[in-house]
């Protein structure tokens, strides 16, 4: 059985020794503050000898500067017979000044009085200056941060937001109350398995666009950049175990204004080549035209110069014969130099289109139209359509030429409601694109026959040859695909058409 050792009271001098070798500085003054003890790091500390201390009055150190009040609250304390706390700026004997962290006990007697103030003091100057200049560093940060002209946060390794700015705060009326996490949740979704490891590698990313879509407004588009820093730990945990603690800086910079002047531009130029894709497709059409309603007399010709043949006895045969003739060669001439100027068709090689996109495009080309004419345009897009392998321009024109039709009608129609439906469904193994209108619908016996060349129902004054829907017939027809009119749901047309999935 183990005895605890036998606590035997210490020496008193024991207690002198520790106070006089201890290197914080220590002091007793009697009641009034005047010093009867100094011990050798007090000395050191306000550079005064021992003797030149005894008698004296603490506030022999004192820096005028210090507010009264700091004094008042001190002795306020010990006056209650409580210690006191504080930084007070002292001044050595050379003059130069110090912060001290002091700390005051009163020493009570037998009865409770106070007799004498223990004073223990150590120079946290060079502590201060460390910590001031790390605050001026932060502030200086934040200021910086502040001012910058795009969004920054600083996420911890648990996703919190720590530091962000004023232009990262403007984001919440667009992203969400916090829009790290949205943008966050987009970039995971947009780079996949890349994100963890620009994470993991800590190389980060730049420049990674991403689009926002809004309800009834334009969509905002932004441009992102991170990287992952590292720091040490501060805790006390980690203090003889460093580890290191991971931050993602998020840089965001809004480019919807950059975004919608390439749309613009990008508009414009799809505008341009449909127009110029146009201008050919109806000199194609003219000549074919030309070309056609010319064969007609020459066949004419030529069977009347082959029966005038069967016919010797006839007046002059050889006269007229000669004379129809040339009037069949100068007829073929003219044919051939109307052949040889048709345009050619052009040739664009098959890609993947996403018929979502084309189909707001070609609306975005008909907005000044949409606009003038006051049509509501119900945008129905299906959330997940897979791509159609196709002839961009091509597509454009079918669905330009559509949406144009579905436009003539609802204005021929001039009822009280004007309105155009776009819906892409992807249904099985094949892609449908309706397009509704509120015009006055197709009837039956001409649901058919308007596929046909320069059948029009719009007469000739509209400047319309008939060559519409057989060219978009054709276009369809060349994407293994269908086109055809129904009646639609308000009594206007529907015309759906379906193409095979890739
Ligand atoms: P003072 O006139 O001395 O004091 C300012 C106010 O404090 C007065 O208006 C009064 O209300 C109050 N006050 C002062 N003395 C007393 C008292 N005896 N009883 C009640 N109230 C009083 N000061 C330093 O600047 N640096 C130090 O390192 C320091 N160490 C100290 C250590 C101890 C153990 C003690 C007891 C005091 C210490 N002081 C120190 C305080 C010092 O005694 C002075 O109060 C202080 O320096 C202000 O001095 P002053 O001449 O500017 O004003």
């Amino acid at each position: 059985m183990s005895s605890a050792p036998p606590t035997t009271p210490l020496p008193p001098q024991v207690f002198r020794q520790a106070v006089e070798q201890a290197a914080l500085a220590i002091s007793i003054t009697d009641g009034k503050a005047r010093i009867l003890y100094a011990n050798p790091a007090f000395q050191r500390a306000t550079g005064y000898k021992a003797e030149e201390l005894a008698g004296e009055n603490q506030s022999m150190l004192s820096y005028k500067m210090t507010p009264k009040i700091v004094y008042e609250t001190l002795w306020a304390q010990l006056k209650r017979q409580r210690a006191w706390n504080g930084l007070l700026v002292n001044r050595r004997k050379d003059g130069s000044r110090y912060l001290a962290d002091l700390t005051i006990t009163p020493v009570l007697d037998e009865m409770g009085n106070t007799t004498h103030y223990l004073g223990m003091h150590r120079d946290v100057t060079e502590m201060h200056h460390l910590e001031r200049q790390v605050h001026n560093q932060k502030h200086l940060i934040e200021s910086v941060v502040d001012a910058a002209q795009v969004a920054i946060a600083l996420l911890d390794d648990s996703e919190r937001v720590v530091l962000d700015n004023q232009e990262y705060k403007k984001l919440i009326g667009d992203l969400g109350r916090e829009p790290a996490q949205t943008l966050l949740a987009a970039l995971r979704e947009n780079l996949g398995p890349e994100f963890a490891k620009a994470g993991a590698s800590g190389r980060g990313f730049a420049g990674h666009e991403l689009r926002f879509d809004r309800p009834g407004r334009e969509p905002r588009w932004f441009s992102c950049a991170g990287s992952w820093i590292e720091e040490l730990d501060s805790s006390a945990d980690a203090f003889y175990a460093p580890t290191m603690r991971k931050y993602l800086l998020l840089v965001v910079q809004d480019v919807t204004a950059i975004k919608a002047n390439e749309e613009t531009i990008r508009v414009n130029g799809l505008r341009a080549l449909l127009a110029e894709q146009e201008r050919i497709q109806s000199l194609r059409e003219a000549l074919s035209g030309a070309i056609y309603q010319l064969e007609g007399p020459l066949n004419m010709v030529a069977a009347a110069s082959r029966m005038l043949e069967r016919r010797p006895d006839a007046e002059q045969p050889d006269f007229l014969a000669a004379v129809l003739h040339e009037a069949m060669d100068k007829g073929q001439e003219v044919l051939a130099t109307l052949r040889g100027c048709v345009p050619d068709e052009t040739r664009e090689a098959p890609q993947s289109v996403n018929l979502n996109a084309l189909l707001q495009d070609v609306l975005r080309l008909h907005t000044p139209r949409l606009l003038a004419d006051g049509v509501v345009v119900e945008w129905q897009p299906a959330a997940a359509l897979p791509n159609l392998n196709g002839r961009p321009t091509q597509l454009y024109s079918l669905f330009k030429q559509l949406v144009e039709n579905a436009l003539d009608a609802i204005h021929e129609s001039r009822g009280e409601r004007r309105e155009l439906r776009l819906t892409t469904l992807a249904v099985d193994d094949r892609l449908e694109v309706l397009i509704e209108d509120s015009g006055p619908g197709v009837p039956e016996e001409w649901r058919l026959k308007v596929f046909e060349p320069y059948f029009t129902t719009k007469g000739a004054q509209q400047q319309h040859i008939g060559m519409g829907l057989a060219m978009a017939q054709d276009i369809v027809m060349h994407h293994g695909g269908l086109i055809n009119l129904e009646p639609g749901p308000g009594g206007g047309c529907r015309v759906r058409v379906q193409f095979p999935a890739v």
